[in-house]
C-alpha cells in the first residue's frame, strides 16, 4: 500500500469531481494533509470507489456529469456512513439544503480556497474519530477467524500467530478491508504494489497462493479467500 509506516496508516478521501484541473489541486492540498487521494470523476465511478476503498471521506461536487452529485450523494448514503462534504455553487442554495437532507455532513461552496476546505476536511474527520467510525489508535481487523493488527504488523489465524511476508500482509489487509466483498484484481495489484507495476499479474495469484497456504485450512479448497472467477478475490468473513 501506499502508507509508509506501519501504524501511520493514512487516511483516505475520495475526490468526487469532473473538472480535472480542481479535483487535482484539491488532491494535492489533501496529501500535504497526509490523506490517501482517490478521484472519480462521475457517478458510478463514485460508487464503485466507495465500495473499493472504504474512504474515511468524500468530498462530492454537485455538479457532474452524467447523474448529479445529489443522487451520488444519496446512493453513498444507502450503503456506507462515510462523511460526506458536498461542493455546490454559490448561488445555488436549494441544493445546500438537498444535499444536507439526502445525509451530506457538511457543504463548501465554490471559489473556495484551499485553507477552507482542509479545515472543513479536518472538521469532519475529526467528528468521525470520536463517533468511533475511524480508529486510528490501534487498528485491529478481524473476520474469519483472521485477525490483522497493523499496528504491530502481526497476523493471527484461530489465535495462532502466522509470519506474513510484507506484500502477503498488504494483500490481506486489501482483502480483509473489503470482507465479502468483491476485491477486484486491478485494485488489488494497484494498492499492494503501486499503480505503476505493469509486472506479470501473476505476482497476484502466486501472493494469494502463498497467502492460501498460511490462511486456509484446506488450501486447495479455500474458504476465507475465494476466487471471483475472471473478476479478483474476495475475503470471506463467514
Ligand atoms: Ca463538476
Amino acid at each position: 500500500m501506499t502508507a509508509g509506516a506501519r501504524g501511520e496508516m493514512k487516511l483516505r478521501v475520495l475526490v468526487v469531481e469532473d473538472e480535472r484541473p480542481l479535483a487535482e489541486s484539491v488532491g494535492y492540498a489533501l496529501e500535504v494533509e497526509g490523506f490517501e487521494v482517490f478521484v472519480a470523476s462521475t457517478g458510478r465511478e463514485a460508487i464503485n470507489r466507495v465500495r473499493e476503498v472504504n474512504p474515511s471521506l468524500v468530498l462530492l461536487d454537485v455538479m457532474l456529469p452524467e447523474s448529479s452529485g445529489l443522487d451520488v450523494c444519496r446512493q453513498i448514503r444507502a450503503e456506507s456512513d462515510v462523511p460526506i462534504i458536498m461542493l455546490t455553487a454559490r448561488d445555488a442554495e436549494a441544493d445546500k439544503v438537498a444535499g444536507l437532507e439526502l445525509g451530506a455532513d457538511d457543504y463548501v461552496t465554490k471559489p473556495f480556497s484551499m485553507r477552507e476546505l482542509m479545515a472543513r476536511v479536518r472538521a469532519q474527520i475529526r467528528r468521525s474519530a470520536r463517533s468511533g467510525a475511524i480508529d486510528d489508535s490501534n487498528e485491529i481487523l478481524r473476520g474469519g477467524g483472521v485477525e490483522l493488527d497493523l499496528d504491530a504488523h502481526e497476523a493471527r489465524v484461530d489465535g495462532a500467530s502466522v509470519k506474513l511476508r510484507p506484500k502477503e500482509f498488504d494483500l490481506l489487509e486489501s482483502l480483509m478491508r473489503r470482507a465479502n466483498r468483491l476485491s477486484t484484481r486491478d485494485v488489488l495489484i494497484d494498492e499492494v504494489w503501486g499503480p505503476s507495476y505493469f509486472g506479470d499479474t501473476k505476482t497476484l495469484d502466486v501472493h494469494i497462493k502463498r497467502l492460501r497456504q498460511k490462511l486456509e485450512r484446506d488450501p486447495s479448497n479455500p474458504s476465507r479467500i475465494v476466487t471471483e472467477r475472471g473478476l479478483g478475490y474476495k475475503f470471506v468473513d463467514a
